[in-house]
């Protein structure tokens, strides 16, 4: 067993994102254009309805999948595909924008904290015109796995005998929420083929000797074990793999296809109204 070290270090940094909400971005940036197959971590987290209250309008996406968790407030979701979604403290969405959906995210609070993640995960060159798709799982139906200091959320993936509820076959994701008391560590096998990162949202951690402040995402280095332990006041942190691509990855906005033709024809099906297959009824936004 080898322990994977910290390849680098991303300090997430504000960005204003949608209509004009505050969000800490860590993948996506020009220290981590992206970390493959992830091309996009944004962190949101405000009690000041300021910087979340506008939330993000009608907006396309072409190419990849969006994977939202709230960790707390309530946003409502609607799509082309029709669907609906209420997503409150604790649950978690994947939407396979795949050959094309308009969807908009907006706060359903007018005050109060409001926290939670968006991770863009991309698709292979055969599954980008693919038919679009979307789970939606509440708090409840998440499996939670408590041991020795340490309470593991299982969002998509596998730990120790516990499946997630999220499936993602293309690039076999895996996504844990894990909250360790003071003092406490965690250790998980995840093999090589995998890449993947630590980001600390509370507290601070421990990880390959070094130690990750709040607001910082970890890229995983080579190995096949993962070891982290709790800073003195524990720690929350997200931990995510998923098998690389390795495929070229041309993004421009909410589009992230193989080629620049494939962009521009993004663009063009968007401006005519063809980026969606069959529009559902969006009523609401
Ligand atoms: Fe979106």
């Amino acid at each position: 067993m080898s322990t994977r070290t910290i390849r680098q270090l991303v300090p997430a940094f504000e960005v204003t994102e949608g209509a004009g909400v505050t969000v800490h971005r860590s993948i996506g940036t020009p220290a981590l254009k992206n970390l493959d197959p992830f091309l996009m971590l944004d962190h949101f987290g405000s009690d000041d309805p300021d910087e979340y209250i506008a939330g993000f309008p009608e907006h396309p996406h072409r190419g990849f999948i969006t994977f939202t968790y709230m960790l707390d407030g309530h946003m409502e979701h609607r799509d082309s595909m029709g669907n609906r979604g209420d997503l409150k403290a604790g649950g978690a969405q994947w939407m396979k924008a795949a050959s094309g959906v308009i969807h908009s995210e907006m706060p359903q609070q007018t005050d109060g904290l409001m926290r939670g993640f968006q991770l863009w995960i991309n698709l292979p060159a055969r599954d980008k015109l693919s038919e679009p798709a979307y789970q939606e799982f509440s708090a409840a139906a998440i499996p939670e796995v408590a041991r020795d200091g340490a309470r593991v959320r299982v969002l998509a993936g596998e730990f120790g005998g516990t499946r997630g509820v999220i499936d993602d076959p293309a690039t076999d994701v895996l996504y844990l929420d894990v909250a360790l008391a003071a003092g406490a560590s965690f250790s998980l096998p995840l093999d090589d083929t995998r890449n993947g990162f630590v980001y600390v949202f509370e507290g601070s951690a421990r990880l390959g000797g070094e130690t990750l402040a709040r607001h910082t995402l970890a890229v995983l280095g080579k190995g096949d074990q993962v070891e982290i332990e709790a800073g003195e006041a524990g720690s929350r942190f997200i931990l995510v793999a998923g098998r690389p691509l390795g495929e070229p990855v041309v993004q421009y906005g909410p589009f992230v296809m193989n080629t620049r033709e494939e962009i521009e024809q993004a663009f063009a099906d968007y401006r005519d109204g063809r980026l969606v297959r069959a529009r559902a009824a969006m009523t609401g936004h």
